[in-house]
Formats: structure tokens, C-alpha cells, sequence
């Protein structure tokens, strides 16, 4: 059985202090949640909530990784650095990621490598943007950001990925998918899979929602047979709303 994840992405939000404040108040409020939970943090407060959480059902992931294993990159920072943290997660191909820093199918199935390799669980984002939507091709878009980066992967690499479907019209800007408009793309999701992988696999494969998900929105979203949970942004960032939507399953 597939598990239902909700998991947090800050972006570039939080000095150190306020990250360990927020990541205090999750652990004191965050008790017996129905599903697992998922902090995603920039670099600097990795280390830190890992170890703030440790032994807690809160698991810590990074932002995005470097393609790279070590060595004279400047400002980078490369899977394995982020697993000696104690992180478990990490998000690839968040669409900020490939349209600000221009990261290619190519680029970002060899981060979801480089995850694998060192014992992190990619949270792979795919989505299109609005311009994609209007002419119908959003399955087609999503259908070629799976098969570029993913489906390279061998079955056993692959169940340990989680998949984030993210209509990038609907990232930050406060207009969500409708459950049904969400619930399309994710049973489509499953059926690239179940054809390239298996039934079995698809069945197993965790897939989020995310766009403007919160509290108020959050339950019927979750209760579409294939939405797993939710990636979120803005609404992650106050103890009490990331609560909210945990407290949705
Ligand atoms: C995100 O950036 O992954 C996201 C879903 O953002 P928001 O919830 O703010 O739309």
C-alpha cells in the first residue's frame, strides 16, 4: 500500500532561528499524524531539524542536489553531503528550479541519481505552466518530465521515488486545481507508470498534489483516489496551516 505523504517545502524562506522555531512548534504540535511528514528546508537548516527531529514522525528533506558527487563547484552541495545532515528526502525538479535555473530533463534525471545513490528519496516535480494548460497538452507535458528523468530508472530505483504533480499556475499564485482537474493528471501519472513498471508498482507509487494547497482545501483534494497528499509551499511556512493539512488525512 502506498503511503500518503504531506510534505513542506520552505523555498528560500526562514534565518536559522526562525527555522528552528518552526521546526520546534511542528514537533510539539505534529502528534499522531494519519500520514507521513515530510519537512523540506534550505540548505543551512538541514543539519539542525535533523537533529531537532530526530526519533519524532517528522523526516527532513533538502530542496534540490547538485549533479554532481564532489569536488570544485562552488555553492554547490551534493547528495551525499545532504544525507550526512540526516535528511531522508529530497525534492528534484521543483518547476522554480527548472525555469529560474533552467535544470533540463537531463540534468535533473541525473540529480534523481544522484538522490538514489546516496540513499535520498527524490520528491520528483512535474507540471505545466498555464500557457500549457490552455492549449491541452498538460498530460503530454507531465507525460514527457516522467519518461525523460525517470523512467531510466531500474524498478527496484524507481519505488523509492515519490512523485509531485505541481501545475505551475497554481504554485504560489492562490488558484488550485480543482480536485477533478488534479485527480486527471494524477490517475495519468498512474497509468504511465503501470504501463512502463506494472500495476503493482503504480498502485505503490506515492503521488502529490500541490499549487496553492491548504487548509481549506486540502480534504477534498486528499480525497481523490489518487491523490496521496500534498507538496506545500506557502502554507508551510506557519506551524498551525502545515497542521491544518496534515490534520486533512
Ligand atoms: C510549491 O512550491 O511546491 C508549492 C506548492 O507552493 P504553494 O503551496 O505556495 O503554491
Amino acid at each position: 500500500m502506498r503511503k500518503n505523504i504531506v510534505a513542506g517545502n520552505w523555498k528560500m524562506n526562514k534565518n536559522f532561528q526562525e527555522g528552528l522555531d518552526l521546526v520546534n512548534e511542528l514537533k510539539e504540535k505534529v502528534v499522531n499524524p494519519n500520514c507521513e511528514v515530510i519537512v523540506c528546508t534550505p540548505f543551512i537548516h538541514l543539519a539542525c531539524a535533523a537533529d531537532e527531529l530526530e526519533g519524532s514522525v517528522i523526516a527532513v528533506g533538502a530542496e534540490d542536489c547538485s549533479t554532481h558527487e564532489s569536488g570544485a563547484y562552488t555553492g554547490e552541495v551534493s547528495a551525499a553531503m545532504i544525507k550526512s545532515t540526516g535528511a531522508k528526502y529530497c525534492i528534484i525538479g521543483h518547476s522554480e528550479r527548472r525555469t529560474y535555473f533552467k535544470e533540463s530533463h537531463e540534468m535533473l534525471k541525473e540529480k534523481v541519481l544522484m538522490a538514489l545513490k546516496n540513499d535520498l528519496r527524490p520528491i520528483f516535480c512535474v507540471g505545466e505552466v498555464k500557457e500549457q494548460r490552455e492549449q491541452g497538452i498538460q498530460n503530454s507535458v507531465v507525460e514527457a518530465q516522467i519518461k525523460e528523468s525517470l523512467f531510466n530508472l531500474t524498478a527496484e530505483e524507481f519505488a523509492k521515488v515519490v512523485v509531485a504533480y505541481e501545475p505551475v499556475w497554481a504554485i504560489g499564485t492562490g488558484l488550485t486545481a480543482t480536485p477533478d482537474q488534479a485527480e486527471e493528471i494524477h490517475a495519468h501519472i498512474r497509468s504511465l507508470i503501470a504501463a512502463k513498471y506494472g500495476k503493482e508498482m503504480a498502485e505503490n507509487t506515492t503521488i502529490l498534489y500541490g499549487g496553492s494547497c491548504k487548509p481549506s482545501n486540502a480534504k477534498e483534494l486528499f480525497a481523490k483516489p489518487d491523490i496521496d497528499g500534498g507538496l506545500i509551499g506557502g502554507a508551510a511556512l506557519k506551524a498551525d496551516d502545515f497542521c491544518g493539512i496534515i490534520n486533512a488525512f
